[in-house]
């Protein structure tokens, strides 16, 4: 018979990537605990823009196109039975985003992308300079168009991860407060996790989910992996006038209404090791970018500023799979964790109990490519 009182699997990190593999082999039946050094959603998943988009990204077009357009699937499908379960509204929301063009070149390198969204059948509108202003009346003066994405979704991140906490505790899952410093292995197999208290945590299987920290060499035994962080920074605007409703976007700069009514305006990709400060560099140069698109923004409250640290690897693809006997990663979600982890908690899901995903893990992001 089995022992209940030791778990099948040992989750290591408690992101929304550990939160949403825990739960999904909790719901396979398994006896699963999660461990978390400091709190649930403390890091990048709890402090992300919470966009859901397939039409561009890391692998976009490439092998992630279709595990994005199927985790937008899953999380239509699953948001809503998880708000029920769990009574924590998630947010999910349809929330069409404006790609802005303030020059003639810009807007015809979006008629050329145009093509490729067209083919793929996502649902957007070009948009001349008449019909934007009369949608945003905010935007700088000299945009000439942009493009209207219609299939774009977005959550609340943080609220995401504490709902999948919470219905993975409902499923019977433990979370553990502990830092995971090591592998316990019997010959090849692992066999556990050794946490920093010295105390030992056996498993059948451990998955880990610890982010950046995972390249860092912290967990003895784990094959070094090349994830890094990269640093992001957004900041939180108080902006009563009603002239910005979107989310638009130039490059990596944007300007966002959120429902709460607060404007986010993002964003930064630094290599700065694992600093999360919140920069007055940082700060200067994502308030430049939203100028340039909203103007009005300049007598904006600053109500709060987060930085927070991207797991990245170093083709920008995810890293998932088996890196020993009993041992598999789940990590490398870039820019794009939190629409991907559905989809990368069923991946996992398939390693551990052969049942089969909805979408099939793109050869590019098995662990084997490192190893
Ligand atoms: C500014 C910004 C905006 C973003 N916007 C979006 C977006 O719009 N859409 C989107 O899909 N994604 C977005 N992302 C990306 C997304 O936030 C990440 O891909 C995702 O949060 C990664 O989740 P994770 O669980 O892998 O890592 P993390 O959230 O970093 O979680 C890892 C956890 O592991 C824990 N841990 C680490 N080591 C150990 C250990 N040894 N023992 C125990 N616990 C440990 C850490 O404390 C941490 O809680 C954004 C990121 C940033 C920075």
């Amino acid at each position: 018979m089995r022992d209940l009182r030791l778990p099948d699997a040992v989750v290591v990190g408690g992101g929304v990537i550990g939160c949403a593999c825990a739960l999904k082999l909790a719901e396979g039946g398994l006896n699963v605990t999660l461990v978390e050094r400091d709190a649930i959603a403390s890091h990048a998943s709890g402090n992300a823009y919470g966009g859901l988009y397939a039409s561009f990204g890391p692998g976009i077009p490439g092998p992630t196109l279709p595990v994005a357009l199927r985790s937008i699937e899953l999380h239509r499908e699953l948001d809503p039975q998880l708000q029920d379960e769990t009574g924590i509204d998630i947010g999910l929301r349809q929330a069409p985003s404006i790609d802005l063009a303030l020059t003639q070149e810009a807007m015809i390198e979006l008629f050329d992308r145009s093509a490729w969204w067209a083919a793929q059948g996502f649902d957007f509108e070009m948009l001349d300079q008449r019909h934007l202003r009369e949608i945003e009346p905010g935007i700088a003066p000299d945009a000439v168009g942009g493009v209207l994405h219609n299939s774009h979704y977005e959550i609340d991140s943080y609220r995401f991860a504490l709902a999948l906490a919470t219905a993975f505790e409902r499923q019977g899952g433990q979370i553990r407060a502990g830092a995971v410093n090591g592998l316990s292995r019997d010959g090849d197999r692992v066999t556990g996790v050794a946490l920093q208290s010295g105390e030992e945590l056996a498993a059948g299987t451990v998955v880990i989910a610890s982010g950046p920290w995972a390249g860092e060499g912290e967990i003895d035994g784990l094959p070094d992996l090349p994830v890094r962080p990269v640093k992001g920074e957004i900041i939180r605007l108080r902006y009563p006038e009603a002239d910005i409703s979107h989310r638009i976007a130039v490059a990596r700069s944007y300007v966002a209404r959120k429902p709460d009514g607060l404007v986010w305006i993002g964003t930064t990709d630094e290599e700065a090791g694992f600093d999360e400060t919140a920069t007055v560099a940082a700060r200067d140069r994502i308030m430049a970018g939203a100028l340039a698109i909203a103007p009005g923004l300049e007598s904006a409250e600053i109500v709060e500023h987060t930085a927070c640290l991207r797991p990245t690897s170093v083709d920008g693809l995810p890293v998932v799979g088996a890196v020993a006997d009993g041992a598999i990663v789940a990590n490398g979600m870039g820019s794009k964790g939190i629409l991907l982890s559905h989809a990368v908690a069923e991946f996992v899901r398939e390693i551990v109990t052969g049942e089969e995903a909805s979408v099939a893990m793109p050869a590019e992001y098995d662990v084997g490519r490192f190893l």
